[in-house]
């Protein structure tokens, strides 16, 4: 009979640590930006502002979207590019460019590091810089091991982690979550990730116009980062 009380607290334990990830997702603790040195989390600002950030694109059904409501807004954003997707849309890619937009490398291939060899991984970074040199990185799915920083701070001169995760691809959460998301825990500084991609759209296509209003109302300018 004792292993049905285990499974029992191993799905109890579970569930627990679920909404403890998710809580630490949204608003990583100061323990969890502590383990990987020499990364961005927040950035230090002397007026109220905001870095915008958008992963996974450039993609058409989504990116020009994106850049419309961001412009009617008056406010940039930094792109965390696919290199795979710079080079299947480069007209897109050219937007983001022709529009002011800020550009990250986001790996060519989406590589996740905790499933990659750190040659293999280095490698699908450069390949990236061959589609567009930027100077700042940030590892897909936020998957890093604290020994690679070095070598990629060799490439970039800065390594971009978030202050707040919106999980504006998360199908169970409506556009209120992703709304309240911000909301809720932005702060001067604060570095926000989105996603233009498709999976994220029927939420952001909700959620991104109301946080834009909302965090323009609040007094606080979005800004790229400095390199
Ligand atoms: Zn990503």
């Amino acid at each position: 009979m004792n292993w049905k009380v285990t499974i029992k607290l191993d799905l109890k334990d579970l569930a627990f640590l679920n909404s403890l990830w998710r809580n630490w997702s949204i608003k990583p603790p100061l323990f969890l930006r502590l383990v990987f040195p020499g990364t961005a989390w927040q950035e230090k600002v002397t007026e109220k502002k905001v870095f915008l950030t958008f992963d996974d694109g450039p993609i058409p059904q989504v990116t020009p979207w994106v850049i419309n409501c961001l412009k009617e807004h008056g406010m940039v954003a930094t792109f965390f590019c696919v290199g795979d997707n710079i080079r299947k849309h480069p007209d897109v890619f050219q937007q983001l460019r022709d529009n002011g937009m800020g550009i990250g490398n986001h790996t060519y291939s989406h590589k996740k590091a905790w499933r990659s060899s750190k040659a293999d991984y280095l490698l699908d970074v450069d390949l990236y810089s061959d589609y567009y040199r930027a100077n700042i990185f940030r590892p897909p799915h936020g998957q890093l091991y604290p020994w690679w920083i070095k070598d990629l701070k060799k490439r970039f001169s800065k390594i971009v982690m978030w202050d707040i995760l919106t999980m504006d691809y998360d199908v169970k959460l409506g556009a209120n979550d992703i709304v309240n998301n911000v909301i809720n825990n932005v702060r001067s500084g604060s570095i926000i990730v989105f996603h233009d991609s498709i999976k994220s759209m029927p939420r952001l296509q909700s959620a991104l116009p109301i946080v834009l209003d909302w965090i323009k109302k609040e007094g606080y300018k979005s800004a790229l980062f400095s390199s």
